[in-house]
């Protein structure tokens, strides 16, 4: 017991003195206790003192089957007899050939080939490279075709090319020195309109502004970029029904590639495996991370057209193959826990199993919206934010200093709930194996969480 206590101790001490975590005031954090996780069973994360938590974001949107998914950690286990790692540069490997097979199988129609990288950033960055170079080849090198088209509010990744195209200033503004040009159109973001419309009355003036915007770019734009149906890290904001479907007429009407950022939203978060389902979109690159191993392994996918992939063909001589590579490309674990990921979505009553609870969710949550310091309850499949202000008649937020999301998920936290906040939205993104019970505890506890802070 005093071993174990001891042992504890130096952890957190440890854990202080020698990590620097990501997106966090270390200021901060070495003031409040670290939960330290030690294991983990199905939705439930189990710290270094045997307290249990509740995976309410699937540790960072990553989680689909729930953790020590047996299929997964079986298919890694086998992998590893074999052959854990060789590149992917000139070379080939086993589960990466499978994988590519199945992505292509599985994704919207007219994706043919497949890019592998190691996460959600380098996934982007390798659509935007491809984009821009596929212009080069097509044209020429005097091409105009080399700027980017985003919207306001967009997450892409924390790389330089992807926070080029990302548009929370909180996180991008500091860097604007080093980021290259991206036109910005306004988001879909009903809640706090930017052309201060009302939807549906509006008839979604935001889609006419971003085909404005093209029109005026598109001499000069090699693609747009966007997230389907819900803009993550903006604080889940959900578009209306029909927005992507028009974002994809424009692109097609305006000869612009269209992006699809399905980092966050792939692997049956919305309740289609992949969000661009939902409005028939094909795009012309894919960028997939995330979801992709079922929260095991690191691992990204950039999708193409055989178009885009044709443009790259020719003699070495011409210069034309995609100088672009990670070290840890179409890693062979990896590669083979993504594909018993998608292996358990082969079920046929897994997709529409899902469906009840996300009705079941959306019936949880409804009670919120009359909560005095609710502002906004958004939904798409298993993807929730919560949006607190200190005026709901208003929408006046709070003062960034009150740090309410913060304080809301130490009071989730203990509860036995972890979550995260974006700024004053609160996330909740459940592993899709969490049960009707379940749900309903996380929006409890939320609940109370929301209400003990505001109070
Ligand atoms: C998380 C995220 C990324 C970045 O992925 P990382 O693996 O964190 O680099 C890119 N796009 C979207 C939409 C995301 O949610």
């Amino acid at each position: 017991m005093r071993d174990q206590a001891e042992r504890s101790t130096q952890l957190m001490r440890d854990d202080a003195r020698y990590i620097w975590h990501p997106f966090t005031q270390m200021q901060e954090y070495r003031q409040e206790s670290p939960v330290i996780i030690e294991r983990a069973e199905g939705i439930h994360l189990i710290d270094i003192h045997g307290r249990r938590y509740m995976d309410g974001v699937s540790s960072l949107w990553v989680n689909v089957h729930g953790h020590g998914k047996r299929e997964i950690d079986d298919a890694i286990r086998a992998q590893i007899a074999r052959v854990s790692h060789t590149t992917l540069l000139g070379l080939s490997n086993v589960p990466a050939i499978e994988l590519a097979r199945q992505l292509v199988e599985r994704t919207p129609v007219g994706l043919e080939k497949v890019f592998y990288s190691d996460n959600g950033s380098t996934a982007v960055e390798i659509a935007l490279k491809m984009a821009f170079q596929y212009h080069r080849h097509r044209v020429g090198p005097d091409t105009p075709k080399t700027r980017f088209i985003a919207l306001t509010h967009a997450y892409h990744g924390d790389t330089i090319g992807s926070v080029s195209v990302g548009g929370i200033s909180l996180f991008h503004k500091t860097f604007e020195p080093l980021l290259f040009d991206c036109t910005f159109a306004p988001a879909p973001y009903c809640y706090r309109c930017p052309l201060d419309a009302e939807y549906p009355g509006c008839g979604m003036a935001c889609a006419d502004a971003l085909e404005e915007i093209v029109q005026r770019s598109r001499d000069r734009a090699a693609a747009l970029i966007i997230e389907p149906l819900v803009q993550g890290a903006a604080g889940m904001l959900v578009a209306p029904e029909g927005y992507l479907a028009r974002v994809r007429q424009i692109c097609t009407r305006h000869d612009l590639l269209m992006i699809a950022d399905e980092v966050a939203t792939g692997f049956g978060r919305t309740g289609t495996l992949f969000a661009c389902e939902q409005e028939g979109v094909r795009p012309d690159l894919l960028c997939l991370a995330k979801g992709i191993t079922g929260g095991t392994l690191p691992l990204g996918a950039t999708l193409a057209t055989e178009a885009i992939y044709d443009g790259f063909l020719g003699a070495y001589g011409a210069f034309k193959t995609f100088f672009h590579g990670h070290t840890y490309t179409g890693n062979p674990l990896a590669c083979a826990a993504a594909l018993a990921n998608l292996s358990l979505f082969d079920p046929v009553e897994v997709l529409p199993g899902l469906s009840g609870r996300i009705e079941y969710l959306a019936r949880m949550l409804a009670p919120l919206r009359d909560d005095p310091r609710v502002g906004d309850v958004r939904q798409k499949g298993f993807m929730v934010g919560i949006e607190l202000v200190r005026n709901k008649a208003t929408k006046e937020p709070y003062p960034p200093a009150d740090r309410i999301g913060h304080r809301v998920i130490l009071a989730a936290r203990n509860r036995g709930l972890l979550i995260r906040p974006l700024g004053d939205v609160i996330v909740l993104m459940p592993p899709l194996c969490t049960e009707k019970e379940d749900l309903s505890r996380m929006v409890t506890i939320t609940a109370e969480a929301i209400r003990e802070v505001t109070a």
